[in-house]
This record gives C-alpha cells, structure tokens and sequence, in this order.
C-alpha cells in the first residue's frame, strides 16, 4: 500500500499517539523530513505526492522502533541543541532543551571576560562545551568525559562545529582530570538521578546510558566530588555552575555554600523548575 505524504504523516500520528507518545505531531514531521529530506515548506507543497517503498519501508522502520519507545534522538543519529547540530547515539546522554538554561547561564556569566578558560566535566556529546566554545571564539574550553562512547560522539562533534578552540581529555572527575589548569568557568550536567528515581524515568531514558544518569544513593554524589576536587581550579573570582535535577538546588546550592562559595544563585528553567545553580569562589 502506498501512502502520499499526507497520508504518511496522519498515519505516523495515529501511531506516536497510541505508543504514548505527547508530542506526536511534532514527531511524526521529524519522520517525514527525515525519511523524505523535505523541509517543512516542501512537505506542505508536496503534500499528495507519494512516498517510494523505500521512504516507506524507513518509516515503518521508525514507528517500529519509536513504539517501544526508543529514543528519536537515537534514530537520527544527531539532534538540536542551542542551534546547532550534534551527533548523539547509544552511548551518550541526549542533549536536552533544560539544559540550554545551562548555557545561557554560563554565556552571562562569561560576559566583561576576555579570553576565558572554561571547563565542561562530564562532557559526554560536548554539547555544553562546544556551544560555550561556539559563541565565544575567544574562550579556551576543556571538556572532560570519562567513556569512550560519549568521547567518540564528542570528538566527531568538535570538528562537526569547527570548534577547535577546545580541549578534548579522556579522564574522570574523581580522579580530577581537567584540574592542571585554573578556569574562569567550571560547568557540568553530571548524573544527578537519584536511586529511588531511577525506575520512574520516562521510557526512552531507559535506552541511556545509566552512567550518564545516577548520581549515586542521593543523586548527589558528583555535585560533592566536583566541588571537592576543582574549587582550587578556579581562577580567584571565577564560578562554579551545575544543571541539577529536580528538588535538588537547594541542596547543591548548600553543598556549594559549605565549600566557601559566595553569590550562590538559581535559575528556573523553562518548564518552571529551579535547574541551574552557581557559586563563585
Ligand atoms: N535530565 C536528565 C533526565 O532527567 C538527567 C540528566 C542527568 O542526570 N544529568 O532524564
């Protein structure tokens, strides 16, 4: 049975809606584009032309895979993120829209500082440090990331954005990796999901790598360690900043505060929840 576009599309919908997925819609265009290498307008223009078997066969292919939830992000194999692309698969945690607040942050934090020394730990795609590189050609950014995995997604998206202001280090937080330089910016998107949480994720968390998300019995096992091992890495003045994970700012911030840290303040990102904290040293 050959579908037109149209067609396709409502039938994509009806699928994404029955697996439970919310924004359906949205989704079932990605796949279009995806499967047709149309833009929106030309999907709009062409719209009763007929997919070939084998736009057909990619998208069955698709809502297969998308009905057991695996992730879209995962399918594509690069994704979004601050306007610009990166490559993301199994392996490395997806880039997500919370934490843009993150970078946003970090840019305004940034602002009256020339030249710049940033590091990003727990880098994993690098999509923090790179979008930090991106927008400031004059900063030197550091990314730390522990898994060959993530580091292979990393790398292939510093030359993707042609960020070569950067520094790729293979190594871990615990063991300090990163802290031979002194930063005027230190931040992270460490795991910070919590045990008890970790069955309640939504479905397609579950094909992430459960590295990237646990932060320990509390969730906030790396929070402690980063301020530990890298307060002494900031330049006098300079600040530390974390994405941390929901009801756990005022914590973070404490952590921060225990270790000597001033001006503690948080963000709300744009779902309305407190999601950047930060502390200068
Ligand atoms: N925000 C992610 C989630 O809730 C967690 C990412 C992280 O642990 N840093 O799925």
């Amino acid at each position: 049975m050959t579908q037109n576009i149209f067609e396709a599309y409502n039938h994509a919908k009806k699928e994404l809606a029955n697996a439970g997925i919310e924004d359906y819609g949205f989704e079932a265009r990605q796949m279009i584009r995806r499967v047709t290498g149309f833009s929106n307008q030309q999907i709009l223009e062409r719209y009763n032309q007929p997919l070939t078997a084998f736009q057909q066969n990619n998208l069955t292919a698709m809502l297969k895979q998308r009905s057991i939830r695996y992730p879209l992000q995962y399918m594509f194999g690069e994704w979004g993120f601050y306007g610009r692309d990166f490559y993301v698969g199994v392996g490395a945690l997806i880039p997500r829209p919370d934490t843009e607040t993150l970078v946003e942050e970090a840019l305004k934090a940034l602002e009256g500082t020339e030249n710049p020394a940033v590091l990003d730990l727990c880098a994993g795609t690098g999509c923090i440090g790179i979008t930090l590189a991106a927008e400031r050609k004059d900063a030197t950014v550091t990314l730390v990331e522990k898994y060959p995995e993530a580091m292979g997604y990393l790398t292939r998206n510093i030359e993707r954005n042609r960020t070569d202001n950067t520094r790729a280090l293979a190594g871990d937080i615990f063991e300090s990796a990163g802290a031979d330089r002194t930063y005027d910016l230190i931040v992270s998107n460490p795991p910070y999901i919590p045990a008890e949480e970790m069955d309640t994720v939504s479905p397609e968390v579950h094909f992430e790598p459960q590295e990237a998300l646990y932060g320990g019995e509390d969730g906030l096992l790396f929070f402690r360690a980063i301020v530990a091992n890298y307060r002494d890495s900031l330049k006098p003045g300079g600040r530390m900043m974390f994405e941390v994970g929901i009801g756990e700012a005022q914590a973070v911030a404490e952590i921060l505060s225990q270790a000597g840290s001033t001006e503690i303040a948080v963000q709300k990102d744009y779902g309305g929840v407190d999601r950047v904290v930060s502390g200068k040293f």
